[in-house]
């Protein structure tokens, strides 16, 4: 892959992408701008078409909304983004010299919209950006960004906005953070950027995935900021003033990538040896644990019994969820963790069964 993190001079210091998450008024966009701190914040946002979830709500200013962005610019001399979701809005975009355009997650899950925007780009020397995809694909992340590059677009960013669940979490779009993180070991030179916004929904976990994305080392934050949050046109909940984005961006600790203090090293390798032999231990349990299904397996064979006993599943379920809060483990590991142990026994006595 192409080496284009170099688009940016330094990463030490993380890209911070702020306002609003729709331009409502030429002086709402001025106003929130005014207020950014640029210290702290290097690029100016605004949707300006809006993909929204059900018709009826607000689409967005449309195109009268460049004009006010480019005002913003002048006035702060500050670089502004918005999101393009067809070849009409790039060239719109384009006309108005918007700097940075931004891929929506509702866009990067269909390769027609990619396609069709990769190419009205062709060649361009702006920053794209694209956010993951509503559903949670990696590979179709990565094709948005492929389907770029192949359009000889070098100044490329993902953006991490988190993933739709039909079970509700505490987070408006679940983070999966592993996902994130895969994308970035297989393209190392793409910018990573978190979108607390989206990923909440809500702005007092703002500053927490926020915090998050920096243990993570990622390059930058995208934080939907409003002047009037709770009376915002669209994601009213998940906004916050100038002032809150200022706090939370003082308050969050960078990392580094390692320390060469050598008491640092030695310490930790002595905890990462323990965890491989702890690792080592569990794994030979698994083990165990499965030759034990296997036989359960063959009994049930004998006695031509079906392999899924839900009272079995409830019962070790709640027995290991009540030892929880004694364990210090989250309910949610221990869940995932079960549902993977019980489906690989299940696979084992599948396979006798069918044998
Ligand atoms: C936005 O940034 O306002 C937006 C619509 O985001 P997403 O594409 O992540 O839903
Ligand atoms: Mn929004």
């Amino acid at each position: 892959m192409e080496n284009n993190k170099n688009w940016r001079p330094e990463f030490d210091k993380p890209l911070v992408i702020a306002g609003p998450c729709s331009a409502e008024s030429e002086q709402q966009v001025l106003s929130i701008a005014e207020k950014l701190d640029p210290t702290y914040t290097q690029v100016f946002r605004a949707g300006i078409w809006k993909p929204r979830t059900k018709p009826g709500m607000f689409e967005g200013v449309g195109a009268v909304g460049l004009k006010w962005l480019q005002k913003v610019k002048e006035e702060f001399k500050i670089p502004v983004a918005t999101e393009v979701a067809n070849a009409a809005h790039v060239k719109e975009a384009l006309d108005h010299d918007i700097d940075y355009l931004w891929i929506g997650a509702r866009s990067t899950v269909n390769p027609f919209t990619v396609q069709e925007i990769a190419e009205s780009l062709r060649d361009t020397d702006k920053i794209v950006f694209v956010k993951n995809p509503v559903n949670p694909d990696l590979e179709l992340w990565m094709g948005a960004i492929e389907r770029l590059q192949a359009q000889g677009i070098k100044k490329l960013g993902a953006i991490h906005r988190g993933f739709s669940t039909y079970k509700k979490t505490k987070y408006r779009n679940n983070p999966q953070w592993q996902i994130a993180l895969d994308f970035r070991t297989k393209m190392p030179h793409i910018p990573m950027i978190c979108d607390p916004s989206h990923i909440a929904g809500r702005r007092d976990l703002i500053f927490d995935i926020s915090q998050q994305a920096f243990n993570y080392e990622y390059d930058g934050l995208m934080v939907e900021t409003h002047i009037d949050p709770d009376n915002a046109w669209s994601d009213a909940a998940q906004q916050v003033t100038p002032d809150v984005l200022l706090a939370i961006l003082k308050k969050i600790e960078l990392r580094k990538h390692d320390d060469v203090d050598t008491k640092y090293h030695s310490e930790l390798n002595q905890l990462r040896q323990s965890i491989d032999e702890l690792d080592k231990e569990i794994w030979d349990n698994y083990s165990d644990r499965m030759k034990v299904a296997g036989k359960i397996g063959q009994l049930k064979k004998a006695h031509n019994v079906a392999t899924y006993q839900s009272e079995r599943w409830n019962e070790i379920f709640e027995n290991t969820k009540s030892n929880v809060s004694k364990l210090g483990l989250s309910e949610e590991f221990i869940e995932k963790v079960l549902q993977a142990i019980h489906q690989e026994s299940l696979d084992i006595q599948n396979k006798i069964l069918n044998d």
